[in-house]
């Protein structure tokens, strides 16, 4: 063979993705944009899923990377809204974390979108110095948003252009129609093949790499490069190819959820431009706000709480009007794959990792590694290890900073009404990761040095809010120059308070927004 032929014979000219989940679909769009847009002929891309293994089905929140990810698809703002009954999140308002409950009093933060005003002062040096003893929150001293939230409002205008806003937000939608929305836009738009078939058997070459599915519907599928979306089963990657599940239960403990669907009482009743997490004795629930129905999940450790008691919590949060609905119980193995590119098989989605749902990570995590797989795509497999071996450096470097953020939420509570929250905060229990910066955070306030990759999924001002949300203590050793200027200082929390006065007098009520959108739809930019 000439070395000509050689090279042409490691190109890759067929991918199947297999699942049609929200990972799959994703994935299909993604890769679809970035290879087939430029050059349609040079690669053929085909998603294989079930017609009988459903997709799991929830996932409702998402965070503002997503509003990033559907322009760059084509798909309106206003078709996204409407087809997956979508309204706006602006963050989460975490109730009953900090410290124990007390009957009628809940306490709260919020964790919003906007980062923090910025400033050549130190701001949050300065709360912490001169304002935080009076009472004032963090969020509410740095951020304008917490307050929309609280006032029920919209972060953006009928006015305001699709995917801006007068704050940031991502979205609250109902995870099936999504995949329908993105499925319709992979196949009509973007020329994604689609077959329904069931996989029954996998087959390899002799070198390990996988040659073919082996289907009852449709016979044998072959490709030279594989994308498994196959949920947490992990068909590929995991069963097939066997790389290991690095599980991660000894860091958060949660392994369950029970959802339940309910209507609005009315349909005036608010919606919540957030979404509502309240901590319970052995987990936590959701709660999000669609237009038509509100989803709701408690989150929960079966080490700690039966299913029943687990659901009666959940009935006795949502109260009577969920007498007649159905639950649903969903296992969860929380923890990721060794490898995520192993040979010519990537996992995305649920069959590469998954942690819970606290800061809604899962799209997040799957929509970044779809894109980061798309613009990286080797043409011939034999640049395939290098890129591969990038690839699993960064995504793993990605879920490492997830479960340190969703663990912190734990360390940082006071809560001590039982064994799950005091269990939590067990030295072993915390990646050294997260210990060394909470200790370094006790004499100096988290800043852009403890941040140093790029791939970190929560970044400083996540880190800020949730610290100071939940009371963290730093006893600042000393006062940087930058934060000398009092007068400066004033003028911003000053300037932050009535731009927040403004918001709530201008924007307008959740629901009536997402009214109005249903009337006229928003201006494509
Ligand atoms: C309780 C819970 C709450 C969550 N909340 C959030 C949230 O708020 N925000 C967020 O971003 N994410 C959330 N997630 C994560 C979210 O559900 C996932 O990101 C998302 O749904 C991706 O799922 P998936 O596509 O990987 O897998 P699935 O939806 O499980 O899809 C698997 C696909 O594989 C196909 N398949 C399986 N086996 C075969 C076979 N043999 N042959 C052919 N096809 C096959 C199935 O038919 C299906 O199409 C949550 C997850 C859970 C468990």
């Amino acid at each position: 063979m000439s070395p000509q032929t050689s090279s042409q014979s490691h190109l890759i000219k067929k991918i199947v993705i297999v699942g049609g989940g929200t990972a799959g679909w994703l994935a299909a769009n993604h890769l679809a944009k970035n290879l087939l847009t430029q050059a349609p002929d040079s690669v053929e891309i085909t998603l294989v899923e079930s017609a009988n293994i459903p997709t799991i089905g929830v996932g409702e929140g998402t965070v503002p990377m997503m509003r990033q990810s559907l322009q760059h698809l084509g798909i309106s703002e206003t078709e996204f809204i409407l087809e997956c009954d979508a309204t706006f999140k602006q963050g989460i308002k975490f109730v009953d974390w900090a410290k124990n409950p007390t009957a009628g009093k809940p306490s709260y933060y919020h964790h919003v979108f906007d980062y923090p005003q910025t400033s050549d002062i130190d701001l949050t040096a300065y709360w912490l110095k001169n304002i935080k003893q009076n009472g004032s929150s963090y969020v509410d001293t740095l951020s304008i948003q917490g307050r929309i939230c609280d006032a029920g409002l919209a972060p953006k205008l009928i006015t305001t252009p699709e995917f801006q806003g007068a704050a940031s937000y991502g979205y609250h939608l109902d995870a099936i129609k999504f995949s329908a929305l993105l499925a319709k836009n992979a196949v009509n738009k973007l020329g994604v093949k689609h077959i329904k078939a069931d996989v029954k058997n996998i087959t390899q070459h002799e070198n390990g790499e996988i040659k073919s599915l082996l289907t009852l519907d449709q016979g044998e599928i072959s490709a030279d490069f594989f994308v498994d979306c196959t949920g947490f089963k992990s068909l590929l990657l995991g069963e097939k190819l066997k790389v290991p599940f690095k599980d991660k239960s000894d860091t958060l403990f949660v392994d369950h959820a029970v959802a339940i669907q309910v209507p609005y009482e009315d349909e005036n009743s608010p919606i919540a431009s957030h979404t509502i997490s309240t901590a319970l004795k052995t987990g936590w629930v959701w709660d999000i706000g669609l237009k038509e129905r509100r989803g709701i999940g408690h989150v929960y450790s079966s080490a700690y709480v039966s299913h029943e008691q687990a659901e009666q919590e959940l009935r006795d949060y949502i109260g009577p009007i969920a007498d007649d609905a159905n639950s649903r119980l969903i296992p969860m193995k929380i923890g990721y794959r060794e490898k995520f590119w192993h040979k010519n098989c990537v996992a995305l989605g649920l069959a590469q990792g998954f942690v819970e749902p606290l800061e809604a990570t899962g799209l997040l995590v799957f929509d970044a590694t779809a894109k980061m797989l798309a613009e990286q795509f080797p043409s011939s497999k034999l640049d395939m290890p290098l890129i591969a071996k990038q690839f699993n450096q960064r995504v793993a470097v990605s879920w490492d900073n997830v479960i340190d953020f969703v663990k912190a939420h734990y360390c940082l509570s006071k809560r001590d009404d039982s064994d799950f929250w005091l269990d939590n905060r067990a030295e072993h229990t915390i990646p050294d990761s997260l210990k060394e910066r909470l200790a370094r955070w006790k004499h100096q306030p988290p800043s852009a040095y403890d941040f140093a990759s790029k791939f970190d999924i929560f970044n400083l001002e996540n880190y800020q809010y949730i610290l100071y949300g939940m009371d963290f203590d730093t006893q600042m050793s000393h006062f940087s120059n930058r934060m000398a200027q009092d007068d400066k200082a004033q003028q911003v929390f000053t300037d932050i308070q009535q731009q927040a006065e403004f918001a709530v007098n201008k924007l307008p009520k959740h629901r009536d927004l997402i009214n109005k959108i249903y009337q006229h739809g928003l201006q494509k930019l």
